[in-house]
Formats: C-alpha cells, sequence, structure tokens
C-alpha cells in the first residue's frame, strides 16, 4: 500500500507517520527527515536544500523529486511506503504518479490530517527531536520521561533550526499557497480522506487506521 500524509507543518504527519510504519510494517519516507540527514552529513543536496529550510520556503520540485526517486528505488519500498512531507506540490503529485506509476502502483490513500493554525504554532514552538534517531516529543503534549533525553535511544533533544517563530510563519504561508492545493487535487482523484488531528495522538491514529482499513477492503 502507498499512503501519503497531507496536512500543514505542525500537523503530527511524523509522529503518525511512525506509528502507522510498526502497524503495516511499511517504511516511513519522509522528504523533511531526507532533507535533515542530507545537511547534518554536509553532502552538495543538504547544502543545497539548506538555503530553502532555513527561509521555510520548499526545496525546488526537482531536487526533491530526484531523492525521493532514489528513495523509493531501494528494496525496503517494495511492498508500499509512507510519504511524510511529500507530495508539497502539484507538480510533486504528478511526479510522484509517474514513480509509482513506472512500478505498477499508484497512491492508495492520501490521508489529510486537518489542524487550526493557533494549534499548529502550539506545536511547533514546543516540539524537541532527537538528535540521533529522529524521534519526536513535545514539551507539553507528548513529553520525553527524563528532560532532554529521547525515550527511544537516549539521544539527545534538540530544537529544529527552522522552528523559529518567522520562519515556522513563513511555512505556514507556504504551506497555505503550495501545499493546501492538494487537498482539492487528491478529492477530484476520489482517494482523499480527512482526519481530525486536533485530538491527541492515539485517537488520530485510531482515525487514521480507520480510513486506511477502509481504503484497503
Ligand atoms: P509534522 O511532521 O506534521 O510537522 P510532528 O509529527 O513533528 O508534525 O508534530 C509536531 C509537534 O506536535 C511535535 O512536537 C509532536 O510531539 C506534537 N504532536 C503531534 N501530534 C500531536 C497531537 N495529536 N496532539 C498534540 N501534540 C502533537
Ligand atoms: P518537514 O520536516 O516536513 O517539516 O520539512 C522541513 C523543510 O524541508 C520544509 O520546510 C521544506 O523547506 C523542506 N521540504 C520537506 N519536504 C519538502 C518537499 N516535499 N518539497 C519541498 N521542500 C520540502
Amino acid at each position: 500500500m502507498d499512503i501519503v500524509l497531507l496536512g500543514a507543518p505542525g500537523a503530527g504527519k511524523g509522529t503518525q507517520a511512525e506509528l502507522l510504519a510498526e502497524w503495516l510494517s511499511l517504511p516511513t519516507v519522509s522528504s523533511g527527515v531526507l532533507f535533515r540527514e542530507a545537511m547534518d552529513a554536509g553532502t552538495p543536496l543538504g547544502r543545497r536544500a539548506k538555503e530553502f529550510i532555513d527561509r521555510g520556503e520548499l526545496v525546488p520540485d526537482e531536487v526533491t523529486v530526484d531523492m525521493i526517486a532514489e528513495r523509493l528505488s531501494r528494496p525496503d519500498c517494495a511492498n508500499g511506503v509512507i510519504l511524510d512531507g511529500f507530495p508539497r506540490t502539484v507538480a510533486q503529485a504528478r511526479a510522484l504518479e509517474d514513480l509509482l506509476g513506472r512500478m505498477g502502483r499508484q497512491v492508495d490513500v492520501v490521508a489529510y490530517i486537518e489542524v487550526p493554525t493557533e494549534v499548529l504554532l502550539q506545536r511547533l514552538s514546543g516540539r524537541w527531536t532527537c538528535s540521533q534517531c529522529g524521534a519526536v516529543y513535545h514539551e507539553t503534549f507528548n513529553p520525553e520521561a527524563v528532560e532532554g533525553v529521547c525515550d527511544s535511544c537516549g539521544g539527545k533533544l534538540v530544537q529544529r533550526e527552522d522552528d523559529t517563530p518567522e520562519v515556522q510563519r513563513r511555512r505556514i504561508e507556504v504551506y497555505n499557497e503550495r501545499t493546501a492545493p492538494l487537498i482539492a487535487y487528491y478529492r477530484e482523484q476520489g482517494i482523499l480522506s480527512e482526519v481530525d488531528g486536533d485530538q491527541g495522538v492515539e485517537a488520530v491514529q485510531h482515525d487514521l487506521r480507520a480510513v486506511i482499513h477502509a481504503a484497503r477492503s
């Protein structure tokens, strides 16, 4: 199964993708995580992406699509993937159709996680990420057991450089301009399911599983 998680920055895509991955035994493919890995490694891709990420802008489509194409070609993606943060533009959605089409696949379900803007800002400003395994926490809504230490791997928790108030606001604007049109795009294809993301992590996961279950049968 190929699943797209759609939603604004802070909607909970990364958090939910990890839980779905465990349930479905599928890999998560997160464009944001792949860019951050490339930035940490200081590769040419990472240096290129950083220029855009630091400002809250989208990385150009061709750079992003090439990175995702390479990731999807690996053997662990052969039975399907959970996409988090990709596609983010209509051009990326079309490129994804081509990529999956060449493998005899298609997007089976797009789960749109809907969260009001004021909640997004609260979530982004309290987000802490493990510097080693990438696990995501929130200082109020989903805190770690020992302050500053990842529950899963013991790594140090850090705040993302693009989680400053100014960049957060820009990312939400960019989402509204460039990514929100995908809601109508996928609705027209009849594969969009809406999930109320303004609930606790477990309730959102429950609703996502129901939507995926319905799409499978
Ligand atoms: P996205 O990948 O969509 O940007 P994240 O999964 O990183 O979003 O979540 C953003 C922040 O909100 C994190 O700090 C996370 O712990 C927190 N969070 C995620 N889901 C929920 C939820 N349902 N309720 C409250 N906080 C949440
Ligand atoms: P995320 O981890 O999903 O919040 O993404 C962090 C940043 O990476 C975004 O603000 C963008 O600058 C960049 N990015 C992630 N995914 C994409 C994408 N599909 N297209 C373009 N830029 C992206």
